[in-house]
């Protein structure tokens, strides 16, 4: 399979941008030209009904002049307060770069910050999952970065590889296109060694493979290939089929060359199940009505309409059971509304939800891409 086979295969598709293309090492500003190119690319594959969303690094890169931080300082040499005042200074740039570039194509941008714990925990993961969606859905590309403010711990070398696998897995994209430096990975550094040879694709992530890949090179790369691999474990676990592409030319998506593709052998919406029902300790139990258990069987969310009794204690984002009048249990999925919520809207109409609770999360106790069915 080549990338732009991938590419045209894939409607929801997540590209991660390092600091290394995106900024002049030199200046510290914005490739504009370069990022242009790449928003011209994007709009192409909206234009063609893909939903796309991006994470980009280059915060602290861009916002390092601001204080003072020479560019020949080693990101890692840096006291951590400095970087995350230099990434909250550089995020307002990063972020108008972006808007212009995408405002050429009549397309808006969003700005999303995430700490990887959003990705995992919950009610985080749901809140930004169904942020995402709705950005993509009204055609808005989301440009998501490390909420830097707050890490607690060190802003970690290539955090962000690892932070697109994991909003490709959150959104269930089907393709992670990380542009980076190089256009893929060798049997060894291709710097160091001239009879490295490149590797087209991966089917396999095993033990060989991971001892290929080198730490970061020098310059405002702080990932490498090792960060980009563990970023291929995630994405392929999750059913996420990911691409490492050279970025280093303009139109790096239309004009994609020689990558690495690690293929997954899942599909998103089964490794999502699996990641649901993986949670088997459930919060609560609830239990629903015949009709209910019909709309259940048919592929349908469940509606506070049918339900006639929650019990446990449980919140937001929490893994319930779903049960029968019977007490046969019929599903597990993750609950938009807290046990308290639930009770109150208990047999009502989704329309009176707002009323009811004075808010409104949606129309679903649980909705059907967080539920899943017991065989
Ligand atoms: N969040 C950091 C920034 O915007 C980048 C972290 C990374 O490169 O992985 O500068």
């Amino acid at each position: 399979m080549t990338p732009h086979e991938l590419i045209k295969d894939s409607n929801r598709i997540v590209i991660k941008i390092g600091s290394a293309l995106l900024v002049n090492e030199q200046s510290g500003t914005v490739h504009q030209d370069w990022l242009q190119s790449v928003a011209n690319d994007i709009a192409t594959l909206i234009e063609q009904g893909k939903e796309v969303c991006i994470v980009s690094s280059g915060a602290i890169a861009l916002g390092r002049k601001d204080l003072g931080i020479k560019h020949t300082d080693r990101p890692s040499s840096i006291i951590l307060e400095k970087k995350q005042a230099a990434a909250a200074l550089g995020q307002i740039e990063m972020s108008k770069a972006y808007s212009a570039a995408f405002a050429t194509n009549q397309l808006k941008t969003a700005l999303v910050l995430l700490s990887p714990k959003d990705t995992e925990e919950r009610r985080a993961h749901l809140n930004a999952r169904a942020t995402l969606l709705t950005l993509m859905k009204n055609k808005s590309v989301a440009i998501i970065n490390e909420n830097d403010t707050v890490s607690t711990a060190e802003i970690r070398f290539g955090d962000n590889d690892r932070l697109a696998a994991r909003v490709a897995q959150m959104i269930g994209a089907d393709l992670l296109i990380q542009l980076s430096t190089t256009d893929g990975l060798y049997t060894a550094d291709p710097a160091q060694d001239k009879n490295a040879e490149h590797i087209p694709v991966v089917e396999n992530l095993n033990e060989d493979i991971l001892k290929m890949a080198g730490d970061a090179p020098a310059g405002l790369s702080t990932g490498g290939m090792k960060s980009k691999l563990e970023a291929a474990q995630i994405a392929t676990n999750a059913g996420v089929h990911m691409i490492i592409a050279s970025g280093k030319t303009n139109s790096p998506i239309s004009d994609i060359q020689r990558t690495t593709i690690f293929t997954s052998s899942d599909k998103p919406i089964s490794a999502r199940k699996k990641w649901i029902s993986s949670h088997v300790k459930a919060k609560g139990t609830i239990i629903i009505d015949d009709g209910a258990v019909k709309a259940l069987q048919s592929g349908k969310s469940l509606l506070p309409a049918g339900i006639v009794k929650v019990s446990g204690d449980f919140d937001s984002g929490d893994p319930i059971e779903v049960m029968d009048k019977n007490g046969q249990k019929l599903a597990i999925g993750l609950t938009t509304y807290n046990t308290n919520e639930a009770r109150l809207i208990l047999g009502h109409k989704s329309t009176d939800i707002a009323d009811i609770l004075g808010y409104y999360r949606g129309d679903e106790l649980i909705h059907r891409s967080n539920l899943v069915l017991q065989a």
